[in-house]
């Protein structure tokens, strides 16, 4: 509460000063500019929000716990466009540092009047453009060496499927996998540009997985869903808009539920959709667990979770998915193809499976 009281203030402050300048700045020309204290205030104002949201961050240990977050990025930019005007935000936003911008970029998509919307969308591009190419070659050189020693296994296993008899309507965790076994699942797509890169390096590697798509992101990008398909994946659905069915009214949780699944069935087209649903955020209730399962749809959630919402450097998001690999051996592993940094730490993953001698498994609906 004291971080929201705080954050409040400072931005009325911020507000009343920014008023007292420019009367000052139109009426008193031998004074020194006022600019230097206005930047110091913004410089001030873009550490707090940083603050803010990297402690939303740190505080939360899931998406589901971030996104109620008063410090998630959409929170903290609404609570910015209600108590500044556009320009101050903008000002603000371009001071900020680029590992808390990456977290805006979501909520910045939303917002029509931001007018350095585009500006910040191409630091962000810059950013990601730069870091995949480190990353890449970092990688590349790590797998020249490995080569040179010897008994080096970097091959990975065929993709073992996995029939799913949906009329069961069963709930998984782990799959009934055994250690040494892993399904890749990847949620909240497809995303224009990213889900391409995704399924560009599952195909290099001859992998197949299994994603959770939005109704919602369906329906605007079908040919990316019926792509998944055709490069034999399973597509399940992940609701329609990827509300918190646990903190719906029945109805529109069960709403979500329906017409999520009709819109990735429908955009699938000429290609099935599986039976296959996952609750946005891992958030249910017993009601609306019963009535997935009264749909016929088998259930996913997940037993290795990479954090991949949360961990922007793809080496960290690296160094933790392989520690949850070791110390799970085994089961379901929950991504997010709508993630910058799920792509360029995507093939070190794979590699770590290859060298740990781990078989990729897909699940597919049995017909
Ligand atoms: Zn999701």
């Amino acid at each position: 509460m004291t971080q929201i009281n705080s954050f409040h203030l400072s931005l009325a402050a911020a507000l009343a000063m920014g008023i007292g300048l420019t009367l000052f700045s139109e009426k008193n020309w031998a004074q020194p500019t006022p600019s230097a204290a206005s930047d110091r205030d913004i410089a001030k104002m873009a550490q707090e929000v940083s603050d803010t949201i990297q402690k939303a961050l740190k505080e939360s240990a899931t998406l589901d716990e971030f996104r109620a977050h008063t410090g998630h990025p959409e929170n903290v930019l609404h609570r910015l466009m209600d108590t500044q005007p556009s320009e101050a935000v903008c000002n603000l936003l371009e001071q900020i540092d680029t590992e808390t911008l990456l977290h805006l970029e979501e909520p910045l998509s939303h917002e029509s009047d931001i007018p350095c919307s585009a500006a910040l969308t191409q630091k962000i591009q810059n950013h990601w453009t730069m870091t995949a190419k480190r990353h890449e070659s970092q990688r590349k050189l790590r797998q020249r060496l490995a080569r040179t020693s010897p008994g080096t296994k970097k091959e990975l296993p065929k993709t073992e499927v996995v029939e799913i008899d949906t009329s069961k309507a069963e709930v998984f965790y782990r799959g009934n996998l055994k250690d040494g076994q892993i399904a890749l699942t990847f949620d909240d797509g497809p995303h224009p540009s990213r889900t391409r890169v995704i399924l560009d390096i599952l195909k290099e590697r001859n992998v197949q997985v299994t994603f959770f798509s939005k109704g919602q992101q369906a329906k605007s990008l079908p040919e990316l869903v019926q792509a998944e398909s055709r490069e034999g994946h399973s597509v399940g659905s992940h609701s329609m808009n990827h509300k918190d069915l646990s903190r719906q009214k029945a109805l529109t949780a069960q709403n979500e539920v329906i017409d999520g699944h009709a819109a990735v069935t429908a955009a699938m087209k000429p290609f099935e959709s599986a039976a296959f649903f996952r609750f946005p955020y891992g958030a249910k209730t017993t009601s609306i667990q019963e009535f997935v399962k009264s749909k016929k749809l088998s259930t996913f959630f997940w037993n290795i979770d990479t954090l991949d919402w949360k961990l922007t450097n793809p080496a960290e998001l690296v160094r933790y998915t392989k520690q949850q690999i070791d110390k799970n051996k085994g089961g379901i592993l929950l991504m997010h193809d709508i993630q910058h940094q799920t792509t360029v730490a995507l093939p070190e993953v794979l590699d770590y499976m290859a060298e740990k001698g781990i078989t990729p498994v897909v699940f597919i609906q049995k017909r």
